[in-house]
């Protein structure tokens, strides 16, 4: 099936290595430093490239800058550096990546001194079918074949944010979580051209990413995130080159580069300066290509300021907000579509060999089921959609049962949950207090609802229900002291923007000052807690303190049902049931 879809696709894609001239700036530090007494290379190298691990990045590149330029040290035993020594910190770029790609040049691409490309921007897309009735991979792929047919030089772009968080993700097939597997196979049908990572990718283990990675027949890049050790990961240039020719065989040089925040500290990567890194590749790029582009994964405060630093950008496609929003910084356009494809970005480009600049136009396109599915990815799409589905039956749930129409907006989003209390938080923590009888107060942590969007007022089925909580768990009654209750809700109020910021029911006041259904919390006291099971692992951030095993303030007393069914119950309590 893949090779059909391939043979459909007019793109013909090789991958070389850049040549010797662009190696050749590759060689440059992205700083010096100045050995100070008490450093370490270790300690260098973890404040310099947030990672011990990456001293050999520095060894390396000071060596090499050392042959040609005796002020840097030579280090022959990286255990022994001296105080005064002048070192080269380089984040290991590698040569920029040259992606071949020709495309049969047509008629109207090309009048007289110019070249038409066009980029179809997608990003944040967690969901390959349509969500709210917008969106849907298969969609996708048939607006990215009539932007083709008006204009062969068109290519797909994601800016971040792909592999989680998806409900469909935490679904078991053949033992073994989908962890973004089924996107990667609806971006492979949907043939994606480019993609830089999003702080998302990182959800997800190790040993899963880099299979995904594998798996991608899309050409990732991105210039400021490392493997813990500083070292490119396998299958992912740090920036890319690549040039289209046009009926009139005028050829046109795009190099692109990416950059992501660095909000999602997973033990197995590591991160450089966003700015820093752009720099140091638009240096390598710019003197070699006609046309800069950033593909970025950042906020759009970041964008404006990175668009504002190095004029020599001449377009930012970005992602991470979710909602759609354009922006210009002393003419360079900074686009983000909708999050999950519910909009793409269109982005003409004219490139003018005569007076060597670029008109850029950007038009929002909705994705609606005013777009067929292109049959051939959407056949993919369903596939896992109803691999998936048989992973969540094997659990008890049916996917597409309508649970209840709910009338207000359910913010499950990131920014939200990690923060303050929405109507959905709410709904859930109340669930908990309904379904674990005899419980005074129910508790959990933000970090379990990772649907990170808006549900809409309107229908919502139990697939829903799973895309807001995909890792359920089990709701526990715990009888819990009131000193360590006390110590836990102040705590979840200090985990402000992480997830074991804590969400309750039951229970009223601030900081220091709580209140048990309206009285005063005593610290003496015993309380009934209803409590998600993970928190009691003792593996929740700031939250350790709550493993219950061996725990002499918390004694575990009853196991209720699945944190899903019991939002499924109360949502049919709250909405009514259908
Ligand atoms: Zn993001």
């Amino acid at each position: 099936m893949k090779n059909l879809i391939r043979l459909s696709s007019p793109v013909l894609l090789t991958l070389v290595w850049g040549g010797s001239a662009l190696a050749q700036n590759m060689d440059g530090c992205q700083a010096s430093v100045t050995v100070q007494p008490g450093d370490t290379l270790g300690t260098i190298a973890k404040r310099e490239l947030g990672s011990s691990a990456a001293y050999t990045n520095i060894v390396a590149a000071t060596n090499r800058n050392a042959a040609t330029d005796s002020s840097f040290a030579t280090i022959s035993n990286p255990n022994v550096i001296e105080p005064g020594q002048k070192l080269c910190v380089a984040i290991g770029m590698s040569p920029p990546r040259v992606v071949e790609r020709t495309k049969a040049p047509a008629p109207p691409l090309n009048s007289g001194n110019t070249t038409n490309i066009t980029f179809l921007q997608i990003n944040d897309v967690y969901e390959m079918t349509p969500v709210g009735g917008q969106g849907g991979v298969a969609r996708l792929a048939t607006l990215d074949k009539e932007l083709t047919a008006r204009n062969p030089n068109t290519f797909s772009v994601l800016s971040g944010d792909l592999f989680s968080p998806s409900a469909l993700g935490t679904a078991k097939v053949d033992g073994e979580r989908l962890a973004g597997k089924q996107m990667v196979a609806a971006m492979n049908a949907f043939d994606l051209d480019f993609a830089t990572l999003g702080n998302h990718e990182f959800d997800i283990k190790e040993e899963q990413f880099l299979e995904r990675i594998k798996e991608s027949e899309t050409q990732w890049f991105v210039s400021n995130a490392f493997k813990k050790d500083g070292t490119p990961f396998d299958n992912i240039s740090q920036n890319l080159i690549f040039s289209v020719t046009d009926n009139a065989g005028q050829d046109v040089t795009v190099g692109m580069f990416g950059v992501m925040l660095d909000s999602n500290p997973a033990d197995y990567v590591s991160y450089t300066d966003p700015f820093e890194a752009a720099g140091a590749h638009i240096n390598v790029l710019k003197d070699n290509v006609d046309i800069l582009i950033g593909v970025t994964h950042l906020s759009m405060a970041q964008d404006m300021k990175l668009a504002g630093m190095y004029p020599d950008i001449d377009l930012i496609m970005g992602g991470h907000e979710h909602e759609n929003a354009i922006e210009y910084v002393g003419g360079t356009p900074i686009t983000k579509a909708d999050a999950n494809a519910r909009t793409a970005y269109i982005i003409d480009l004219t490139y003018d060999h005569g007076s060597d600049s670029v008109t850029i136009k950007p038009t929002l396109k909705q994705v609606t089921a005013d777009i067929p599915d292109d049959p051939v990815v959407a056949s993919v799409v369903n596939f896992w959609l109803e691999q998936a589905f048989e992973g969540f039956r094997a659990q008890g749930f049916e996917p597409t049962k309508r649970v209840t129409n709910v009338t207000d907006a359910l913010d499950g989003t990131e920014a939200s949950v990690r923060n303050k209390t929405t109507v959905l938080t709410q709904i859930i923590a109340d669930s908990m207090l309904s379904n674990a009888s005899g419980a005074d107060i129910a508790l959990y942590n933000g970090g379990s609802i990772r649907i990170d969007d808006t549900i809409a007022p309107g229908p919502i089925t139990e697939y829903d229900v799973i895309r807001i909580l995909p890792f359920g768990g089990a709701i526990i009654t715990v009888d819990m002291t009131g000193s360590m209750l006390q110590r836990t809700l102040d705590q979840g109020v200090k985990n402000s923007g992480i997830g074991s910021y804590l969400h309750t029911a039951g229970v009223s006041g601030t900081l220091g000052n709580w209140s048990v259904n309206g009285t005063a919390l005593d610290s003496g006291g015993t309380y009934t807690v209803a409590i998600n099971d993970f928190l009691l692992t003792g593996y929740e951030q700031n939250l350790e303190f709550l493993k219950a095993e061996g725990n002499p303030d918390i004694n575990q007393k009853a196991t209720h049902d699945d944190l899903r069914k019991a939002l499924i119950t109360e949502l049919q309590k709250k909405y009514g049931s259908e």
